[in-house]
Order: structure tokens, then sequence, then C-alpha cells
């Protein structure tokens, strides 16, 4: 824990343990000023068009097919509203197995917290391209953010104003982007 933020505020910034003290001093500032909505806002105006678990599958397997190509098949991609938005929100990743007549079969899914249904383009881009990482690299390791970055160079300011965004919802409450009838 870093000893520039204020005990009273470590909870509230722990989807952002691990950032620089300068970075975590800046959204500290922000949300003092209530200002984070603003600028997130700001940066990205409008929400992605992704409203269904079909437009989602054909989004992951766009991605998929152009940077994953030889990886396993996704057998489901899902809107999940179910996971858990603080813990889950990043995503699940699981390789459900299933006797087959004789054989185990491995399924592969992915599912995104409905959360993920009014963000920006950029943010679901974001978990997609991390939770396909996860078809080739377990771990959140060196190998598992080389591949992130291959697929999606902003991926480290992504994840981060991702972060962010979940700090606003922790700490504001109101989902920003909505979109009528989701
Ligand atoms: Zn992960």
């Amino acid at each position: 824990m870093n000893n520039r933020v204020p005990p009273s505020h470590a909870n509230t910034l722990r989807y952002l343990q691990g950032y620089p003290a300068e970075t975590l001093a800046q959204v500290e500032s922000l949300l003092a000023q209530d200002r984070v909505a603003d600028w997130l806002l700001k940066k990205y105006p409008q929400a992605h068009s992704v409203r269904t678990d079909r437009a989602l599958f054909d989004y992951v397997q766009a991605l998929k097919a152009e940077y994953l190509r030889s990886a396993e098949p996704l057998n489901k991609v899902m809107f999940d509203a179910k996971l858990h938005v603080v813990k889950n929100a990043l995503g699940t990743h699981t390789t459900v197995s299933r006797v087959q007549g004789n054989k185990l079969k491995a399924k592969r899914e992915i599912r995104v917290a409905t959360l993920f249904k009014t963000v920006p383009d950029e943010f679901l881009r974001m978990i997609t391209v991390h939770e396909l990482a996860h078809i080739k690299e377990h771990d959140h390791d060196k190998a598992f953010y080389k591949l992130c970055t291959h697929m999606e160079p902003r991926y480290h300011q992504l994840e981060f104003e991702v972060r962010l965004y979940l700090t606003h919802l922790e700490t504001a409450g109101a989902r920003l982007w909505e979109v009528a009838g989701v």
C-alpha cells in the first residue's frame, strides 16, 4: 500500500492498486473535485453498439480471427448480469469440461459483465482483448500483457481507464453512457 494514499481512501482506490503514487494522487484530486465522470465522458462521448450476446460473439470472434486464429475455438460468448461488478468486472474465462460420449470435451466460454454493455467501444475492446489473451496465457504475467498489447497497443491505458470508471461507480454510483432500453 502506498503511503501517499490516505487510509480513508485506500479502499476507494482498490481498483487502482499498483499504479504509481503520482497517478493515484491525480485520481484522488479528480474524485475530490467530482470530475471523473466529466473526464471520462469528454474522452469517450458515446457507448458502443454491441447490444446482444450474438453481437458480442461476433465482436469477440472478429478480434480472435485477427490475432488468435489458431487458438481453440470459442463455444460461448455472453454478457452475464450475475458477474459481480466489483469482483469480476474484468470478466471471467473458463474452460468447462464436459463429458460428450466417452470423450471429455473442453468448452471455451467468455463471459463479460453486463456493465460492459454500456461503455465506450474502447472499454469493450480492452475487456475482450483481456479475455482472449487468457486463451493462451493463464496468469497475469509478462507474456499475458505482451499478448494484450499486441492485440491492442493502448491496452494499459484502457485498463487504467476501465479501473477509473469502476472507481467512479464505487464512489459516485451513477453509470455513464446509459443507453435507452438496456
Ligand atoms: Zn484476467
